[in-house]
């Protein structure tokens, strides 16, 4: 799948970075559970760039997961009948157990939130010198898809006092399937291919 994507440029140095290093695909390893990371634009102090960085702001939608996902394995078992089926239909049985994991590692997620946020990593070095990134990049879509336009993100170049510009760019980028496997503290320990 090719992406369409959007340039970051500062109007005083011309330094750029893209937002689209938000779209690879990061988990967290708690031994062999995979745990869902989650990432945000931010400015690190130590590479001196927009880096995506840990975000820990989704307790209460990850609660909804959990809640919603025990309501479909209850009612997956809650007649006599039902919990006769899964004995015998191994395809039920795994829904069932795929549905576990799920709950599993979401729930490793709300513990990891409740320990770590305000302690947000960039996921690139590791550093938690770290600004947050309030400005805003949105722009429009065209219909071939493309971000179109461009505007002042009012975030200002931190050490250079320029502001970054957003501008819609017609190269699209083909995503890679690259796995980037974290520890429970933020540091890149593994990339998967
Ligand atoms: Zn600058
Ligand atoms: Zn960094």
């Amino acid at each position: 799948m090719s992406v369409p994507h959007i340039n970051l440029t500062c109007n005083r140095c011309d330094a750029s970075w893209s937002p689209l290093q938000l779209n690879k695909r990061r988990v967290y390893l708690d031994g062999s559970v995979e745990v869902p990371l989650h990432s945000t634009l931010g400015w690190c102090e130590e590479c001196a760039a927009l880096r995506p960085v840990e975000h820990f702001e989704d307790a209460a939608w990850t609660q909804q997961e959990i809640d919603a996902i025990q309501a479909e394995l209850q009612s997956l078992s809650d007649t006599r009948v039902k919990r006769f089926a899964l004995r015998l239909l191994p395809g039920k049985r795994a829904t069932v157990d795929w549905l576990a994991r799920q709950i599993s590692s979401l729930q490793r997620r709300l513990a990891l939130i409740a320990e770590r946020r305000g302690d947000e990593a960039c996921l690139v070095c590791g550093s938690r010198q770290l600004q947050s990134f309030n400005g805003d990049y949105s722009l429009e879509m065209d219909d071939t898809f493309s971000y179109v336009g461009s505007k002042p993100t009012g975030f200002l170049h931190p050490g250079c006092g320029g502001e970054f510009i957003a501008t819609g760019s017609d190269v699209r980028f083909i995503l890679s399937r690259t796995t980037y496997c974290y520890d429970l503290e933020g540091r890149l320990i593994d990339e998967r291919r």
